[in-house]
């Protein structure tokens, strides 16, 4: 179910079924076209958080599954720049779609597995990682491509991919944070909480 106080407000004066966005992240899941692979509402409103983004910056959003992140930074500022780097046909489409759907068209789709889709895009400003992290050379490549001062945000659902932060974080130091959220979901005729897998999230500024 959409919230219909966090999305699709009816606009008087845009018209029926115009949406007006809210000035936080964390849009509806729904909001997203997706097959499943995408960072759920909560989750993604904090790892807007985390990426923090400021004027003008640009974005690598590396395993941008349906572009929700790379959107919702966009969607921030219009100053702000991202490129979405995803190796997925199928997918990498789709977060071209969900970009134009949301008027940020100007969000830059790379169709392309990490490492070898990162060479030679302009610098970052910012990383984030949501897929393909636990692949030789990943993080490495992304870290070495990081603007000094640069932040890097990583969120982990498999155990392979939480090795690699865990190690990264006794390496480098930033902040390791578990995310676990719940939502309320019929049982039987009653309700109960549905847990979504725990995300491990790491955080480090160069
Ligand atoms: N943050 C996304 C969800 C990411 S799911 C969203 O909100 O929609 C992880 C994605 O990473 C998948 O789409 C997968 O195809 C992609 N992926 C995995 N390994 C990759 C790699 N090495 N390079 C690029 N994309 C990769």
């Amino acid at each position: 179910d959409i919230d219909p106080l966090n999305v699709c407000a009816v606009d008087v004066a845009a018209g029926e079924g115009a949406r007006i966005l809210p000035f936080a992240a964390g849009l509806e899941d729904e909001q997203f076209e997706h097959d499943g692979q995408i960072t759920k509402r909560e989750i993604r409103a904090m790892t807007l958080s985390a990426l923090a983004p400021r004027h003008g910056e640009l974005l690598w959003d590396i395993g941008a599954g349906s572009g929700s992140i790379g959107i919702e930074w966009m969607l921030a500022d219009p100053s702000l720049k991202a490129i979405a780097v995803e190796q997925s046909p199928e997918r990498a489409a789709r977060v071209a779609r969900n970009a134009a759907a949301f008027g940020v068209s100007h969000l830059a789709v790379i169709e392309g597995t990490a490492p070898d889709a990162l060479k030679g895009l302009p610098e970052p400003d910012v990383i984030f990682l949501g897929g393909g992290g636990s692949e030789p050379g990943v993080v490495d490549t992304a870290i070495a491509a990081l603007k000094r001062g640069g932040r890097l945000v990583a969120n982990a659902v498999t155990l392979e991919m939480e090795a690699v932060l865990l190690s990264e974080h006794a390496k480098r130091g930033g902040f390791l944070t578990r995310i676990e959220i719940s939502r309320a979901q019929p049982v039987g005729g009653m309700t109960g909480w549905r847990p979504s897998m725990p995300v491990t999230q790491w955080r480090w500024t160069k």
